[in-house]
């Protein structure tokens, strides 16, 4: 494994010439999730990234705590987070979710996920795909199986995705020091005018934010006004633009995974979660075809339709991001109160979940053979449903409790 920081100037050696089995562009979570799934298949795995792993966090870097667990990274989490609280003009609506969030430290949780890779991992700026390989800045890299694992701007794919005009949100956020209990959330347009702010508190820091649905409006203001209002600081920025739109996860003979095939939900904007399932989910597929058990057209086309078949609960989210800016503020409120029964709550975010459920980390292997050996554990035998297009029904699988 080659590991170093991030290379500048003459360092950056030439790679022309270089393949491997599987490409893998992009290594932060889905990149690292695809490249962890191929440990032990025999493959020769080249990760790439403008930047050394786990260098340039862009997010709030939180994600359910199962999710950590189920990834063997929860060494990564700096705090759990069992509740959320909603606030609006109107007043706050605080949930006890059925499961928890966990804020964790980006670095430790990359460095943790690529010890379980066993990748190459080279530095390069990847610019696009011609014939024959991907260009990057150090060459061009040969594979027969690319993952285009580079976030929102889908540098493989044929068409143009730059904001305004692509499916895109905008987040910005700041780490102050500070604390707190929840993961607070504001709907107030008087802040933002279609999104929402946030506070996740991570063990001593607190990561406060605001993101936009509408790509035109700007963030770093009512950033700021937010951590004003907490009476943080507002320092070390961070942000980056997430997609709210489900894209073709396969194009020509590239897959697609994580925020460069809009795996990210709409609504929430939470995006890690599902870099990793469906990063596993192409992992799985690439294996099928290194084992020769598939071609690599019908592993595009089966990853393709599992992406796709997740469309009802993406659309959902969509229809939710388009109606929540626009309902009365009081109407709102009286919503996020209507909702705050405990047994909607576990219901609602019970069903969150399931639309990525952790569950779905345990390795296939594991799963058919406690299947096979007659294993009765709804974890395990969800996993079998929830194989390549046949995703088991969401009320069936299990939502772990931990609150
Ligand atoms: C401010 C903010 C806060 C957020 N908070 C949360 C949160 O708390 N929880 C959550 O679930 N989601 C959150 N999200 C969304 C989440 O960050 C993304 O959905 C998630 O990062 C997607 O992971 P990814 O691996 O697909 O892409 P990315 O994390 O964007 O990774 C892409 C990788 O590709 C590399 N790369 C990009 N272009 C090139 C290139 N040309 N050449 C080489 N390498 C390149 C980058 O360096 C990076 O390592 C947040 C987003 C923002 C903007």
């Amino acid at each position: 494994m080659t590991r170093r920081a991030t290379l500048r100037g003459a360092e950056r050696t030439s790679l022309e010439g270089e393949s491997a089995d599987v490409l893998v562009c992009g290594a932060s979570f889905a990149g690292l999730a695809v490249a962890r799934e191929l440990a032990g298949s025999g493959a020769d795995v080249l990760l790439v990234d403008r930047y050394e792993v786990g260098e340039r966090p862009t997010s709030a870097c939180a994600a359910p705590r199962q999710w950590l667990e189920a990834m063997g990274v929860a060494g990564s989490i700096r705090q759990e987070i069992p509740c959320m609280c909603f606030h609006t003009p109107h007043g706050s609506v605080r949930y006890r979710l059925p499961w928890s969030w966990a804020a964790f430290d980006y670095r430790e949780l990359c460095r943790q996920l690529f010890d379980q890779t066993d990748a190459r991992f080279e530095i390069a700026t990847v610019f696009g795909r011609r014939a024959g390989g991907v260009v990057t800045d150090r060459g061009m890299l040969r594979a027969p199986l690319v993952v285009d694992a580079l976030g929102w701007r889908r540098v493989l794919a044929r068409e143009r995705n730059q904001p305004p005009e692509a499916p895109l949100s905008r987040g910005l956020e700041v780490h102050p020091g500070g604390g707190g209990r929840d993961l607070d959330v504001w709907i107030e347009r008087s802040l933002v005018r279609k999104g929402y702010g946030w506070s996740v508190p991570a063990g001593g820091e607190q990561r406060v934010g605001v993101g936009s649905y509408e790509p035109r409006d700007h963030v770093r203001r009512p950033t700021v006004e937010l951590a004003e209002r907490l009476s943080r600081e507002p320092v070390r920025y961070q942000g980056n633009w997430f997609p709210h739109r489900l894209r073709r996860a396969a194009q020509d003979d590239v897959f697609f995974v994580g925020d460069s095939a809009g795996h990210c939900f709409p609504l929430s904007g939470e995006g890690i979660r599902t870099a990793f399932y469906f990063g596993i989910a192409c992992g799985r597929e690439l294996r099928s075809v290194l084992s020769g058990e598939r071609a690599t057209d019908e592993a595009l086309r089966r990853y393709a339709r599992f992406s796709a078949s997740h469309r009802r609960a993406f659309g959902l989210a969509l229809r939710l991001q388009w109606l929540v800016p626009r309902l009365p503020p009081r109407v709102l409120t009286l919503a996020l109160r209507a909702l705050a029964r405990q047994a909607l709550v576990d219901r609602a975010f019970g069903w969150y979940l399931d639309q990525a459920h952790p569950a779905f980390a345990v390795s296939a292997h594991a799963a058919t053979a406690a299947f096979s050996a007659g294993a009765t554990d709804p974890a395990t035998s969800s996993i079998v449903g929830r194989s390549m297009g046949t995703r088991a029904p969401s009320r069936k699988s299990p939502t772990p409790r931990s609150a």
